[in-house]
């Protein structure tokens, strides 16, 4: 079993059970409660942060001439923006010292929404208009950290952006530590990794190669810099299925000698039934990690790949909406 690095995740304050919604409750979220053990939460309510109460009166975003967003009470109309937006700055640099892996926000929510937050044409009993936008708060975060995954809690019910976001926390807090070490340290997460870096772009995870085996005249400390800015863009897209079949048959070649003809059949079958969306990539990853602990091979059995992220967070429901 892999040990884990506990990912830092910056939270929607209401996502973690507290009670700070405008109406005195709070959210249930099973995913953050799932993931609770496995991360350190830093919680923020930018509402109740700014000196609001609770339960107070619902807040809305209104768009004024068609050319910006105020945040407004939604009855009575008392514009709030400058304030949010202060607190918002302020609270994103405080973060910068700290080291943030991931982002989980409340959707919908005039402060926290990422994208889906509703746009109306004037406080009151107006409709809202087909516009959807992000929360002010969220706003500033995704300014601020635009390499980090950031989500709401709504988008994690999708099957794929949830392994999505889980491989991109766990692999970034596991990068931070090696930034405190050395450059065979470097070089052993960048080896550990590159089966998982081949399925997200081969085309960085040959950048990520160069830099590891050029590293004789640079410093430590710019070599980091570099790595981790091409890591951030191969874990900022999804895999898809075409890179990773490639590197499911890359990784079938080390067993293709040892293997009776019907295995190499029933693999293949599998890896054309993934291409085709019948099964999921776990079934003809799973294939290929039988053989890399039945033939032991040592190199493979030390793929992050096989293990992305902690395995008590595997949940395979899936809301289909997203991405
Ligand atoms: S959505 Fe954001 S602002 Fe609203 S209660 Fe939750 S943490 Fe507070």
């Amino acid at each position: 079993m892999r040990q884990f690095i506990k990912p830092n995740i910056l939270l929607s304050s209401c996502l973690d059970d507290i009670a700070c919604r405008y109406d005195g409750s709070s959210v249930r979220s099973p995913f953050v409660k799932r993931l609770k053990p496995y991360a350190n939460f830093v919680t923020v309510c930018p509402e109740v942060a700014i000196g609001l109460p609770t339960p107070r009166q619902a807040l809305r975003i209104i768009s004024v001439n068609d050319s910006e967003h105020r945040l407004v009470f939604s009855k009575t109309g008392e514009d709030i923006t400058d304030k949010m937006k202060a607190f918002s700055e302020s609270f994103r640099e405080e973060l910068l010292s700290e080291e943030i892996h991931g982002v989980i926000l409340k959707g919908r929510s005039p402060c926290c929404g990422i994208k889906d937050v509703k746009v109306y044409k004037a406080c009151g009993k107006s409709s809202a208009t087909s516009k959807k936008t992000s929360g002010l708060f969220a706003e500033k975060i995704l300014e601020k950290f635009p390499h980090i995954a950031v989500e709401d809690e709504g988008r994690l019910m999708n099957y794929t952006i949830r392994e999505h976001f889980f491989t991109r926390i766990f692999t970034l807090a596991e990068f931070q530590t090696i930034k405190k070490k050395s450059i065979e340290e470097l070089i052993k997460f960048h080896n550990e990794n590159k089966f998982l870096f081949m399925a997200y772009s081969l085309f960085n995870l040959k950048k990520l190669e160069k830099l590891v085996t050029d590293n004789k005249t640079t410093s430590l400390k710019s070599l980091l810099e570099e790595y981790e800015g091409h890591l951030n863009k191969v874990l900022s897209v999804y895999p898809r299925p075409l890179r990773n079949i490639n590197m499911l048959l890359h990784l079938f070649g080390y067993f293709s000698k040892e293997l009776s003809q019907h295995e190499k059949a029933f693999f293949l079958d599998n890896l054309a039934s993934y291409g085709n969306k019948k099964v999921p990539f776990s079934v003809p990853l799973a294939i290929i990690h039988t053989w890399v602990i039945r033939f032991e091979n040592e190199y493979l059995l030390g793929q992050t790949l096989f293990e992305t992220f902690p395995s008590d967070l595997i949940e395979v429901t899936d809301s289909g909406k997203g991405v």
